[in-house]
């Protein structure tokens, strides 16, 4: 039987002060990756755990101060964590804005954010803005340039058809070096463009066998994805 892959948490990766570490990402589990500069915090995918592994990780003042969560799409295994941080970030009292970049129909973030609101509104000590994104048009947050593009992500619906779910990857490039995360998707050319010549590609490899690839990626679709970075991470990977 073919040996399968399995990736190692935490990926780690960094250039200079351009860091990245991926606490986990397994399918239908969580999502959880932190993407820093000297000068900033941003969290990608804030599955479960992520208020776990942050605080293992980071004083409580460093996670006051991020500053951008970026979403990929909905998915429980990707927001999951989202309730838990925001409320973390008013109990400790965090005073500067929290920008939530996800993409725009993306419900799980916006009903997450009434329901939050709902809750904590009396007491909410920052601003939390959301960003719906509905195009590729690219942006800069605190010097890091962050170009979203849109990946080819499905759910199966109630009669067991796929259909399409909000989904993003994002390109960020800081000081001439760039990281392409994919987020879940099928295979599809826009990652394989984005992807290509990348500093480092996070490629997902969700798909359990060849008839999957509906919804996910298989490890060789993944490679040959990654194979085209300077180097690259496979996750979300099947246990
Ligand atoms: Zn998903």
């Amino acid at each position: 039987m073919k040996k399968k892959y399995k990736p190692k948490y935490p990926l780690v990766w960094q250039k200079d002060d351009f860091f990245i570490k991926i606490y986990c990402s397994i399918p239908n589990i969580a999502t959880g990756i932190i993407l820093t500069t000297n000068n900033s915090i941003f969290v990608i995918d804030p599955g479960d755990g992520i208020l776990r592994d942050l605080n293992r990780d980071k004083s409580a003042a460093e996670i006051l101060s991020i500053s951008d969560i970026f979403i990929s799409h909905g998915h429980h295994d990707h927001v999951g964590g989202v309730w838990s941080l925001l409320t973390y970030l008013s109990v400790m009292k965090k005073k500067t804005p929290l920008n939530i970049f996800y993409p725009e129909g993306c419900v799980e973030i916006e009903s997450i954010y009434n329901a939050f609101l709902q809750v904590y509104s009396h007491e909410l000590t920052y601003q939390i803005k959301l960003h719906p994104i509905n195009n590729s048009r690219s942006f800069t947050r605190k010097s890091i340039k962050i170009k979203p593009f849109k990946v080819n992500h499905k759910e199966i619906d109630e009669e067991g058809n796929p259909v399409a779910v909000p989904s993003l990857g994002f390109k960020f490039t800081y000081n001439g070096k760039s990281i392409c995360y994919g987020g879940d998707t099928a295979y599809t050319e826009t990652l394989v463009k984005m992807a290509k010549g990348s500093d480092l590609a996070i490629i997902e490899a969700g798909a359990e066998d060849e008839s999957s690839t509906d919804l996910h990626m298989t490890v060789e679709q993944a490679s040959e994805i990654g194979n085209t970075a300077k180097e690259y991470f496979l996750v979300h990977v099947p246990d």
